[in-house]
């Protein structure tokens, strides 16, 4: 942190500025410069106490941050990127990985049918949730631990591994009984508690940017995890609020190589919810994986018409499959492959 100190600054107000973050524990350099003095101070990640108490004081001009608030999230520690292995599947390599599934689980037909089709038009694992965060109280909440029942069958029976929803501290330990990765959704980015559990766990975790959260918020919310010991995180980005309408979110495809300069985690872009509408999906999934993502998490519904939550931001089996093929050319465009036999898919 470098404090610049006014031109007016005096010497007194020098030594206060020191004196200061060494009631806080941290050492200080002093430059002199030709018009007016700087103190650094030392140490990573300094309090946000520290730089509000220097910002006080009298002589200071300007408190400037040099080093990021996260650290164990940041590249400046870590500069080689992270791969998260979940079973044979690797996020965050050369292979880009799609995890596909409905929204939510509802039946025992709908889940094994479409984790049987993701398997086939070359998914590597499977999404649903069983507990659903919804904005009305009255809608479908999920299965609960019905659902995750479900997606274990699912699991056996195609060996995808599972992306399920965890909503609450109560929730954690069934969930994770059951999932292979668990979901951390818009709703709980900055729920700390919750991120403070899933950190405790040794699931990897998929955590979704919040709808208003900046992206050093979304990766202080990354820190809070792996400052529990847990530093399997794998960030999602699912749109944002914005004064737009025309999308359910606005899907901020920025957000990943900032977040590739930012962090060594790996990043996936969900463009259904990012969406909102089953037609912009396709396109934004191209969009995602030109712009750099590890991953993408899709909705799919064997009949989105009758799906009990974001039918309108489904893709059908159909519209899913004819878009994989695609995905791996551009995966190839910018040297990726998509974790499914590209000949298979270059045969379409
Ligand atoms: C979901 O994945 O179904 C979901 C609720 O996502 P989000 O938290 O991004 O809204
Ligand atoms: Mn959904």
């Amino acid at each position: 942190m470098l404090i610049v100190m006014k031109t007016t600054a005096t010497e007194r107000d020098v030594q206060e500025v020191i004196a200061r973050a060494e009631q806080f524990g941290f050492a200080t350099r002093r430059v002199a410069g030709a018009e007016r003095s700087t103190v650094s101070v030392l140490g990573s990640p300094l309090p946000d106490a520290l730089r509000e108490a220097l910002e006080r004081l009298p002589g200071v001009e300007e408190v400037i941050r040099i080093s990021k608030r996260y650290k164990l999230a940041s590249r400046e520690f870590h500069p080689e990127d992270t791969v998260i292995r979940v079973g044979d599947v690797e996020i965050g390599g050369t292979e880009v990985v799609i995890i596909a599934g409905p929204c939510s689980v509802e039946s025992e037909e709908q889940i094994i049918e479409t984790a049987r089709a993701m398997k086939a038009a070359g998914a590597s694992m499977l999404r649903g949730g069983a507990f659903k965060p919804r904005t009305s109280p009255y809608d479908f909440r999920g299965l609960g631990v019905e659902g995750l029942q479900l997606l274990a069958k699912a699991r056996a029976e195609t060996g995808l591994p599972i992306v399920t929803e965890v909503l609450s501290v109560a929730d954690l330990d069934v969930v994770a009984e059951y999932a292979d990765v668990l979901q951390i959704g818009a709703r709980n980015t900055q729920n700390f508690l919750l991120l403070e559990a899933v950190g405790k766990t040794d699931k990897p975790v998929l955590l979704k940017r919040g709808m208003s959260t900046l992206i050093e918020e979304w990766l202080l919310a990354a820190e809070y995890i792996m400052a529990q010991g847990n530093e399997r995180v794998i960030l999602c980005e699912r749109g944002i609020r914005t004064f737009e309408t025309a999308t359910r979110n606005t899907l901020d495809l920025s957000a990943v190589p900032v977040v590739k300069r930012l962090s060594h985690l790996p990043i996936i872009v969900d463009p259904s919810h990012g969406t909102g509408k089953w037609y912009l999906v396709p396109s934004m999934m191209l969009a995602a994986v030109a712009a750099g993502a590890d991953g993408l998490i899709v909705e799919v519904h064997p009949n989105p018409d009758q799906a009990l939550s974001d039918g309108a931001q489904s893709l059908t089996f159909e519209n899913f499959s004819a878009a994989m093929p695609k995905l791996a050319r551009v995966a190839e465009a910018v040297g990726r492959t998509v974790r499914t036999p590209l000949a298979e898919l270059a045969a379409d």
